[in-house]
């Protein structure tokens, strides 16, 4: 017998409005959480996985499609959902145990109920000890960990965890990811279901039944992925890694032909292609590294542990030089072009013009240098080209394209930027694709 569905999506979509624009955040999703699943919602930064996350606990509505909970519409906060942050918000005047059972007062738990079940959490989690502890006497670990204790405090049927390892050390993560899995697949929480967003694929690989997998612009579902795997899982185990291959090869995509990942400039019809926000020194990291395997061609996830990047970083890497024709992409694998590998055994200067070249057939930058060609004396504020982009992104999104744009512009010495005047001033190469030798030293 199939188990009970607790969620259930009936296409689904999130509006936002960012100044006069509305954008879907997420679009005609649709799922399903069954009891007894540890699910995971993967993909990039932006993708709506938090926004699915709120929509599911009913911490808000969906602009559109319908939402049940065990067959139920879903109406207000789900009192049988809880969500863990990224991370958590303890109160610094209170103890670890008096931080935990606040959960417990809010929903009039008396306390001849609440102190023994909180202790025994406390205990469970690994804080035995520390019950008498301040916020400010513990370790990120194990802050996240009273978070944890505190959602898990009401005995939650589907506990929600937005990325909440994120924002801990590589060993705080890995030792709270082993303790989790152990509370989950040991029964020793009364939770039926979790749910969890991540951008790291090996966490995902690691720890689900299920992936969602999703792709933005718009938010939406681009696969499902089922890991038949028994716990504790071997990361280096051949089944591991082909899921991790599996994945990186659907979220990685596969390179189209120019004019599709190129897109269009802003304000212009068609998909504006934004940039991916990697620093340049990165990429030439991730070139090199390819330019020394046989025939140029790799697995995607091999390369993370040997740039020492988490699965997100590695894939937006991986995309920004691809756009630039450095690489293509298929099926989880990416091959050096003949023009990423003379950019790898380039010297630094030679580096910079090829640079150059290739960023200036970008519409995002072609749209920039326009701008800057018309201003007078070929300088703008900071704050106009901002305004600019603001016209369709979220503020906090054209600032952060703004500074890949500028950073790019000045590794290619298209650009120059004052940081003290804020002024973007375009050189005079960036005008015209003018030599070193035309430009007379
Ligand atoms: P993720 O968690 O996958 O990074 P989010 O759900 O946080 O994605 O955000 C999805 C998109 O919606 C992003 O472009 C984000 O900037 C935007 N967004 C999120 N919340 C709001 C909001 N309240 N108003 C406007 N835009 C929002
Ligand atoms: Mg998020």
């Amino acid at each position: 017998m199939e188990n009970a569905t607790l969620v259930q999506l009936e296409h689904v979509s999130q509006i936002y409005r960012s100044g006069e624009r509305r954008f879907y955040a997420v679009q005609d999703i649709n799922m399903e959480i069954r009891e007894g699943e540890f699910v995971f919602l993967l993909g990039p930064s932006g993708c709506g996985k938090s926004t699915l996350l709120r929509i599911i606990t009913g911490l808000q509505a969906p602009t559109e499609g319908l939402v049940l909970y065990r067959g139920q519409p879903l109406r207000g906060v789900n009192p049988r959902a809880t969500i863990v942050f990224q991370t958590f918000a303890l109160f610094p005047w209170l103890t670890v145990q008096q931080n935990v059972e606040i959960a417990l007062k809010a929903r009039s738990v008396p306390s001849d109920i609440r102190v023994p079940r909180v202790l025994d959490l406390l205990d469970r989690v690994g804080l035995d000890g520390f019950e008498s502890a301040y916020p400010r006497e513990l370790s990120g670990g194990m802050r996240q960990k009273v978070g944890f204790a505190r959602a898990m405090a009401v005995e939650p049927e589907l506990l929600c965890l937005d990325e909440p390892f994120s924002a801990l050390d590589v060993l705080s993560a890995e030792s709270l990811r082993g303790e989790l899995l152990e509370l989950w697949t040991e029964g020793k929480i009364p939770t039926r279901a979790i749910l969890m967003v991540s951008h790291n694929i090996e966490e995902a690989v690691l720890m689900a039944d299920r992936l969602i997998i999703m792709d933005k612009n718009p938010g939406r579902v681009i696969s499902r992925v089922t890991i038949d795997l028994p716990h504790p899982r071997q990361r280096k185990s051949p089944r591991f890694l082909e899921f991790v291959d599996q994945v990186y090869g659907i979220l990685a995509g596969q390179t189209q032909p120019e004019h599709i990942e190129l897109g269009a400039a802003p304000g212009k019809p068609g998909v504006t292609r934004w940039l991916p926000d990697v620093h340049v020194g990165n990429l030439v990291g991730l070139l090199e590294r390819l330019n020394e395997t046989p025939g140029d061609t790799e697995d995607i996830y091999q390369l993370a542990d040997d740039l020492g990047v988490d699965s997100d970083t590695l894939l937006k890497l991986v995309e920004a030089a691809e756009l630039l024709g450095f690489v293509t992409v298929a099926k989880g694998d990416i091959t050096l072009t003949p023009l990423g590998e003379a950019f790898s055994d380039a010297s630094i200067l030679a580096r910079k013009e090829i640079f150059a070249t290739r960023i200036r057939r970008l519409p995002i930058f072609q749209w920039l240098l326009e701008l800057l060609r018309r201003a007078e004396g070929r300088k703008l504020n900071w704050d106009v080209v901002q305004t600019a982009l603001s016209l369709e992104l979220p503020p906090t999104e054209a600032e952060k394209q703004l500074e890949i744009l500028v950073a790019w512009g000045r590794y290619g010495e298209i650009l120059a930027y004052d940081d003290e005047t804020r002024i973007i001033t375009l050189e005079l190469a960036g005008g015209l694709p003018v030599s070193k030798d035309a430009r007379g030293g």
